[in-house]
This record gives C-alpha cells, sequence and structure tokens, in this order.
C-alpha cells in the first residue's frame, strides 16, 4: 500500500531523512515511535507530498508519488491524515467540517454526504455534537471529528501523527479507542505514537527512528521485550 525506498529529506545543511525504507501493506498498522527529532513527523508528510524529498522514491499502491495537479489532489484524498493538532475548520459546524471534502472534491451530493457524515460521527461518538463549532468541544471530541472527517474521504490508509499528544490524559483513551476499531476493522494505517500500550496492542510492526534512521523494525513483542539496539534500549527506558 505504501512503499518508501531509500528517502533522504534535509532541510537546508539539516539531514532529517537518511536512507528511510519501509512498506505498509494493505491491512497492516505500524508504529512508528522514536525521540523527538527523529524525523517522524517529517516521515509521515512526505507520504502525501505534504513534504518534497530529495532522493530515493515513495509509491502508493505500486505508482509513484504524483508531484502535483489534480493526481495529487486523489492521493490526498486516499491517503488520511490526522495530526496532533485538531485541524479542523475552525469557523464550521463539525457535520460541515466532515461534508466539506467529500462535497467539494468527490461531488457527493449534500444531502447523501451529511447522512454519511452522521454515520460516521456516531461511529467515533460525537453525533451529538454535529452541529457545533469545534471549540465548542473538547480535545478529544475535537481529535474524533478529525478521524470522522479522515474517513469521509473512504482512505485506502490513514497516517496518524502523535494524535493524542495534544489532549488531556483523560481523553486520550476514547481517541485510541476509535483508532483500535479502526485497525480491527482492517485499516491501514501508519501511526506515529507515545502510547505504548497502544502500540503494543494494535501494532502489526513496530519501527523505531532515531536521528532520521530506521534503527529498528520488529513485532512489538520482539521490540518491546528484547530491544537490540543500544538507542532504542535507551529510549524504552526513559519513558518506562
Ligand atoms: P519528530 O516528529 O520525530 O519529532 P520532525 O520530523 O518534526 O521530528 O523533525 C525532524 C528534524 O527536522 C528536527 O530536527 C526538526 O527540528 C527539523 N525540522 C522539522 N520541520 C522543519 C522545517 N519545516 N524546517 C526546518 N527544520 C525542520
Ligand atoms: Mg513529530
Amino acid at each position: 500500500m505504501i512503499e518508501l525506498k531509500n528517502v533522504n529529506k534535509h532541510y537546508g545543511e539539516l539531514h532529517v531523512l537518511k536512507d528511510v525504507s519501509l512498506s505498509v501493506r494493505q491491512g497492516e498498522v505500524v508504529v512508528i515511535i522514536g525521540p523527538s527529532g527523529s524525523g517522524k513527523s517529517t516521515l509521515c508528510r512526505t507520504i502525501n507530498r505534504l513534504e518534497t524529498i530529495d532522493s530515493g522514491e515513495i509509491l502508493i499502491e505500486g505508482e509513484p508519488l504524483p508531484q502535483e495537479g489534480k493526481k495529487l489532489a486523489g492521493l490526498r484524498s486516499r491517503i488520511g491524515m490526522v495530526f496532533q493538532s485538531f485541524n479542523l475548520f475552525a469557523h464550521m459546524s463539525i457535520l460541515d467540517n466532515v461534508t466539506l471534502a467529500p462535497t467539494d472534491v468527490l461531488k457527493v451530493p449534500r444531502k447523501k454526504a451529511q447522512a454519511e457524515a452522521m454515520k460516521l460521527l456516531e461511529r467515533v461518538g460525537v453525533a451529538d455534537q454535529a452541529n457545533k463549532v469545534p471549540a465548542q468541544l473538547s480535545g478529544g471530541q475535537q481529535q474524533r471529528a478529525a478521524i470522522a472527517r479522515a474517513l469521509a474521504m473512504h482512505p485506502k490508509a490513514m497516517l496518524f501523527d502523535e494524535p493524542t499528544s495534544a489532549l488531556d490524559p483523560e481523553m486520550i483513551g476514547e481517541v485510541l479507542n476509535v483508532m483500535t476499531e479502526l485497525a480491527s476493522e482492517g485499516m491501514t494505517m501508519l501511526i506515529v505514537t507515545h502510547e505504548m500500550n497502544f502500540a503494543r496492542q494494535v501494532a502489526d510492526r513496530v519501527i523505531f527512528m532515531d536521528d532520521g534512521k530506521i534503527v529498528e523494525e520488529n513485532t512489538p513483542e520482539e521490540f518491546f521485550e528484547h530491544p537490540v539496539s543500544e538507542r532504542a534500549q535507551n529510549f524504552l527506558s526513559t519513558i518506562r
């Protein structure tokens, strides 16, 4: 579904992705962990081309990542992304947030888009908030609405970049539950998170990044019980 081959990315002098190769198969849940500044967000952002790369290749369903135009818009709509900050449109109702892209991009008739949006909002447990604006919702509710908004485009895969890092502790669980459910329904997911229990439960594979490189890649059982590299051992000991 998603394949990166020897991807390199610099910000000026800073080499942030160093020969990164990784693949996510259909239905697979891959969790990326690693210290702050190791390049996790940059990696996510290159996948739907919010960032360009300097060398290497990114393939989505075997096809090179489109450079621009309609094809790129199409790709972005097929890969849902949820960020740390709930980037809902502040001036729109939750319902309008969810129906905007389906009506604008997919040309779904408004009534149909609204009916589908309500189902998705129900699924993530915020249907009763549909007519409010984002600021009237808790962080956890906003993040669940953001997930519904991404799902409204029928994505083939979902990218999550620390979706619970900005949440108050009591709201983390409700967002992780929605993600766990998605995973169990077979959604292909690439998730950056510091929630280790969650990672252990849902990940098919864990990737450990440090300093722009993939240092370790293993099953969650192996990774958490027997981290191989010193860097991974140190990282795990700081968060346990
Ligand atoms: P992580 O998500 O693992 O914390 P990031 O991908 O955000 O790491 O950042 C990797 C490195 O790239 C960091 O050193 C960060 O400061 C730098 N960086 C990230 N975004 C930019 C940018 N837009 N311009 C310059 N440097 C950046
Ligand atoms: Mg980050």
